[in-house]
């Protein structure tokens, strides 16, 4: 890295942040995997203190000193200028938001992330509403001290993905929204579709201890450095880096159906290979992290789906599936297996949906948190509400609130604006392969089970530049535009033109 005299000052202070966010992000890993129930008071005490540390790093005057003469310094180098740049946009909330709140909004997450997560067994949204009332209060006060925005909701979606707003968002839903309908309607109404169901209503067990080492299979064949990651289980599977060797992940498994811990673990990995192709240089550093959530996401939905549910991926693992499942899976052929990872059926859980509808849950949650930040809609009437809108997107009600309100994870953490990233990186990880498919003959490639091929390339193209360029500067150098979602529109035509016969 090249960096001057003030940067070096700035980057050793850095060093502490770094540091802190790492051991805030065991506490986390811990709370998700491992903590009994009993203990989350103490855990949101204990995640409120190293908050409230980290706070004053980024609050000390030294550091925020040698922020300012960094930044004015003149002819910044390539490195300095995304330094500043990430500093800035990181440090936002820290330097704006009073520290009190900001230790408040940690302390309640951690406490609301155990009663979401009892809440949902028990399909109690009333028990979880007063957590999410006030995680929805604190967002609101957070926004207004960072910048006072016509809408609140644009500050919180730019702390996740730099510039974003929520009229960009309303554009982009508006732009897949009618194709994704209208194909799901085809879909529906083909002959394939009503072959349906014959497969996954067979009443048969696969054990997790299969499930899990065929996972493990899959790690090892995409190259997760398993020295250097572990993988757990958890209610919900994500990713997080505890350092530049020490990123884990965790899946689910589904005793009667084998698919979806496949694709979270495929999909989590692709998370966790950006994490360890960063370039080595930068760890502890503000250039450590992904240039974006979307780009970050990007990288999981790019394994998850552009190979994971490629009719060449599922060839090539068919004998494996049929190794591991021999009586599951004995005398179900090729076709059975590419139509089963690719049935299109609206659904009610996010996390499981097809590629079709996926983003058609994003847009629901995207609209019911713009209305929950600007007032317009209370937290009492989210169920009814999230049963309305799951009734004009994907034409299905949910039963219960566990079905419904409750699914996800992310409020209960107090992300508010976290969502649109997912269907950003739908559209990225569709344009990127576009760009792979010029360069790579990406089907045979994925045909043939060569990933280190594939995984060479987002190397070099995207996982080694960390943060060092914006989202928007890094699609440039890969695609040669910015973001655009006619990628994803016509991948998601072509393919599903083809495996339903439209
Ligand atoms: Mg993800």
């Amino acid at each position: 890295m090249r960096v001057n005299k003030n940067f070096e000052k700035l980057l050793e202070k850095y060093k502490e942040i770094s540091l802190l966010k790492k051991i805030s992000a065991i506490l986390e890993w811990d709370m998700n995997v491992n903590l009994p129930r009993e203990g989350a008071v103490e855990r949101a005490a204990q995640i409120a203190y190293v908050t409230e540390m980290l706070a004053e790093k980024w609050l000390e005057p030294e550091f925020r000193n040698l922020l300012k003469k960094a930044e004015a310094g003149k002819n910044l180098s390539q490195d300095e200028a995304a330094i500043v740049r990430n500093l800035n946009h990181q440090g936002k909330y820290y330097f704006k938001v009073p520290k009190e709140i900001i230790i408040e909004t940690a302390k309640t997450a951690a406490e609301a992330f155990m009663v979401w997560q009892e809440a949902k067994k028990q399909n109690k949204f009333l028990d979880f509403a007063p957590y999410l009332k006030k995680i929805v209060t604190l967002n609101q006060i957070a926004a207004k001290h960072i910048k006072d925005s016509k809408n609140p909701y644009d500050t919180l979606l730019d702390l996740f993905e730099p510039g974003l707003t929520s009229s960009f968002c309303s554009q982009i839903f508006n732009k897949l929204q009618p194709t994704l309908t209208d194909l799901v309607r085809k879909i529906k109404r083909s002959k394939k579709a009503k072959l349906e169901g014959e497969l996954t209503n067979r009443e048969l067990i696969y054990l997790v201890q299969d499930q899990r080492q065929l996972a493990t299979f899959i790690l090892k064949k995409m190259d997760y450095k398993l020295d250097s990651g572990r993988m757990d289980v958890s209610s919900h599977p994500f990713s997080i880096p505890l350092g530049r060797h020490d990123v884990r992940i965790t899946t689910w498994y589904r005793e009667r159906d084998f698919r979806e811990s496949l694709s979270a673990t495929m999909h989590e990995a692709g998370h966790a290979l950006h994490e360890q192709g960063i370039n080595e240089e930068y760890s502890q550093t503000p250039l450590e992290d992904e240039s974006s959530l979307a780009i970050h996401e990007s990288q999981s939905r790019f394994w998850e789906n552009q190979v994971g549910r490629h009719p060449e991926f599922i060839k090539f693992l068919t004998p494996t599936l049929q190794a591991f499942y021999p009586e599951q899976l004995s005398g179900v052929g090729v076709e059975t297996l590419i139509y089963l990872f690719n049935q299109v059926n609206p659904s009610l859980i996010r996390v499981e949906a097809d590629e079709v509808t996926y983003n058609l849950h994003v847009a629901l949650r995207f609209e019911l948190e713009n209305d929950l930040i600007n007032n317009r809609l209370p937290v009492e009437k989210l169920p009814s509400a999230w049963r309305t809108k799951m009734k004009k997107y994907l034409g299905i009600v949910p039963e219960t609130d566990r079905e419904g309100v409750l699914q996800d994870v992310h409020w209960s953490l107090g992300s508010f604006g976290y969502f649109p990233t997912y269907t950003l990186g739908n559209l990225y990880a569709a344009q990127f392969t576009n760009k792979i498919k010029q360069e790579l003959h990406f089907d045979e490639v994925v045909g043939n089970g060569e990933f280190g091929t594939i995984l060479a390339w987002l190397r070099e193209n995207i996982h080694r530049w960390g943060s060092l360029y914006s989202p928007e500067e890094l699609t440039r150098r890969v695609t040669g535009e910015k973001l655009n979602p006619k990628y994803f529109l016509s991948y998601i035509s072509k393919k599903y033109g083809q495996i339903y016969n439209l």
